[in-house]
C-alpha cells in the first residue's frame, strides 16, 4: 500500500463509525418510533418483584420507576380459562401469543411441538412491520431456536425473510442447558452490536437461562420460587444484560430524537421445578414498559393479557392491524371447545 492510500484508508476507517453512528433519528421508517422487546423465559412474577426488592434487579427496577416507566402485575399467560383461548403455560404457546398477539384459538400452537401453527394468518409481528414499511429494520436474537425455526420462519411468505438480523444460539440440551448463561451473553452481545451499529426499528431479545434455573436443569438446587436464591440470582444476571441493552439504546447518537418503547415480560411462571398448568403462580406474569409515550393509565388500570403486547407495538409504530386480526378475540360461551 502506498503512503497516500494508507492515509486515505486511515481517514476512512476513522470516519466510518462516525457515519454509521449518526443514525436517522426521526428520519427512520416510523419517524423515530422504535421498539425494544425483551423476553425473559420462565420468570415468575413474585420472584421478579422479590429480586427488585432485594436489590438483585436494579436495572429492571429503574425501568419501572419515573414518569416513563411502569410495572404491571395484572398481566397473565394461559388465555381465558373456560374458553377456547385457554392454553398451556409453556413456552411454545406463550411466545407465540407474545409475538403474534393472539391466543391458541387462533394460532393453534398447543405445546412446544408447534404442530398446526397458523402463522401465515397470524404472523410474527415483525412480518407486519416489514409489510407496512419495507425499508424498516427488524432484528431478533434468541437462544431458544424454536422461536426462529417455528414462529419466525413459519410466518414468512415463501422464502421472503422479514428479519434483517436473525441471531440464534442453541444451549446444549444433552448437558442440561448448563451453557445457557453463556448463550444469553452471546445473545446480549449480538443485540448490543445491532443497537450500536445499526438503526433497528424493532428488536426482540430473548434470554433463556432463568427458566432453566427454575427447572433445576443447570443447578439441581434451583426452583421456580421467590425464596430460591439460585433462581433470584439467575434473574439478577439477566437484569445486568437488560441494563447493558438499555445503556446502549440510550447512548445512541440521536437517542434524544428517537421514541423507544421498551417492553419486558415473560412467557409463564412456574411451580416447583415445572410449569404448564393453570395455577396462579404459572398464569400470573408481569410487564415492564418504559418510554416517553406510554399508554400509562390503560396499562396500570386494566388486566393485560399476553396478547396485548403486539397491539401496543402496532399502536406505537402507527401500524393498522390486518382485518382478520383483532386485538381482543370475541369471547365464546363458557364450555365451548375449540375445534380440533
Ligand atoms: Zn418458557
Amino acid at each position: 500500500m502506498n503512503p497516500r492510500s494508507f492515509l486515505l484508508s486511515l481517514l476512512l476507517s476513522a470516519m466510518a463509525p462516525a457515519l454509521l453512528a449518526q443514525g436517522p433519528g426521526q428520519e427512520g421508517a416510523f419517524a423515530g418510533k422504535r421498539v425494544l422487546f425483551i423476553g425473559i423465559d420462565g420468570c415468575r412474577a413474585d420472584a421478579v418483584t422479590a429480586a427488585m426488592e432485594r436489590g438483585l434487579a436494579p436495572q429492571l427496577k429503574m425501568l419501572c420507576e419515573g414518569d416513563n416507566g411502569l410495572l404491571t402485575l395484572k398481566c397473565y399467560a394461559g388465555g381465558e380459562l373456560g374458553t377456547p383461548t385457554h392454553q398451556r403455560t409453556v413456552s411454545g404457546p406463550g411466545w407465540t401469543s407474545l409475538l403474534t398477539g393472539v391466543w391458541v384459538d387462533r394460532h393453534r400452537v398447543k405445546d412446544n411441538q408447534f404442530l398446526g401453527g397458523r402463522f401465515q394468518t397470524y404472523a410474527h409481528f415483525m412480518r407486519r412491520i416489514k409489510e407496512v414499511q419495507p425499508r424498516s429494520f427488524c432484528a431478533s436474537f434468541v437462544d431458544w431456536p424454536p422461536i426462529h425455526d417455528f414462529i419466525a420462519d413459519a410466518s414468512r411468505v415463501g422464502s421472503d425473510e422479514f428479519l434483517d438480523v436473525k441471531f440464534t444460539r442453541a444451549p446444549d440440551a444433552k448437558r442440561h442447558f448448563i451453557d445457557n448463561p453463556e448463550k444469553d451473553i452471546e445473545v446480549r452481545d449480538a443485540a448490543l452490536k445491532t443497537l450500536r451499529e445499526q438503526d433497528p426499528d424493532a428488536m426482540f431479545v430473548y434470554f433463556g437461562s432463568v427458566d432453566e434455573f427454575g427447572h433445576g436443569a443447570i443447578d439441581e438446587r434451583g426452583s421456580f420460587s421467590p425464596e430460591n436464591i439460585i433462581y433470584l440470582n439467575a434473574i439478577s444476571h439477566v437484569d445486568s444484560h437488560v441494563g447493558e441493552l438499555v445503556r446502549a439504546m440510550r447512548a445512541r447518537p440521536r437517542f434524544a430524537e428517537e421514541d423507544w418503547l421498551v417492553l419486558i415480560t415473560t412467557d409463564h411462571g412456574g411451580r416447583g421445578n415445572s410449569h404448564g398448568g393453570d395455577s396462579d403462580v404459572e398464569r400470573n406474569i408481569w410487564l415492564i414498559a418504559n418510554g416517553p409515550t406510554l399508554p400509562r393509565e390503560r396499562l396500570l388500570d386494566a388486566p393485560v393479557p399476553q396478547t396485548a403486547l403486539v397491539p401496543m407495538i402496532y399502536a406505537h409504530l402507527g401500524i393498522t392491524p390486518k382485518p382478520e386480526w383483532t386485538p381482543e378475540p370475541p369471547k365464546p360461551p363458557v364450555g365451548a371447545e375449540p375445534k380440533k
